[in-house]
């Protein structure tokens, strides 16, 4: 099976993944997770991204477009992927396209979360994140017991850098400008499934489950 997981920032792209490979062995593929290890870790991609990740902008498709190739022939996606936030541009797309044929590979489905931009300011601005083991929280619907403790492993639970409101609001811009044309890119591929963002934590599963 593989998957792109497609959907504003605040979707529920990762969460969904989280129950998808509670059941799969699939590969969760979160170019977000893999550029903020790297800032983390202070390497040359970290040091790169760091500045547009922090502004909300995007990081730009050569290095992502290389970081991907680099992941996608990693040995746990033999059984199959879920890619969450790549592509994101139409060259991005274009540039999968290009690495799949070379692997002789392709995509199952595209799924598209679809929220409103409300709905996403309000759980990004209260969303909150565990800096050890990445556990998420948010404070008006999962607090964790201990305010600024986290449940799982007692590490520090934080406020990711670009979940303020300005950010957020620029991402959205980002999203609707240069992400929202990939979903009729996957349209005329044949591909796309479309499922409301708000109506579960296991949609993409279900979805998964009804092809087969
Ligand atoms: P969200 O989907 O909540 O915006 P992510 O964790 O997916 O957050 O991404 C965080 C940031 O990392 C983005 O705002 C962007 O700067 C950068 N980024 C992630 N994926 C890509 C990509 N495919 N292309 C360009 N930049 C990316
Ligand atoms: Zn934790």
């Amino acid at each position: 099976m593989r998957l792109i997981l497609l959907g504003a920032p605040g979707a529920g792209k990762g969460t969904q993944a989280d129950v998808v490979k509670s059941k799969y062995n699939i590969a969760h593929i979160s170019t977000g997770d893999i550029l903020r290890a790297n800032v983390k870790q202070g390497t040359e991609l970290g040091k790169l991204a760091q500045g547009y990740m922090t502004s909300g902008k995007l990081v730009p498709d050569d290095v992502i477009i290389n970081m991907m190739k680099a992941r996608l022939v990693e040995p746990d996606c033999k059984e199959g992927f879920m890619l969450d936030g790549f592509p994101r541009t139409i060259t991005q797309a274009e540039a999968l396209d290009k690495m799949l044929a070379e692997l002789g590979i392709a995509l199952d489905a595209v799924v598209s979360l679809e929220i409103d931009d409300e709905v996403v300011v309000s759980r990004l601005t209260s969303r909150r994140v565990c800096k050890q083991c990445g556990e998420i929280y948010n404070t008006i619907g999962k607090p964790s017991r201990v305010d600024g403790v986290c449940d799982k492993c007692g590490g520090e639970v934080i406020q990711r850098a670009d979940d303020n409101e300005g950010t957020i609001r620029n991402r959205l811009s980002v999203f609707h400008e240069q992400t929202a044309p990939l979903i009729e890119y996957y349209k005329k591929a044949g591909i796309l499934v479309s499922v409301d963002a708000t109506a579960g934590k296991d949609s993409v599963l279900k979805i998964i489950e009804r092809q087969g």
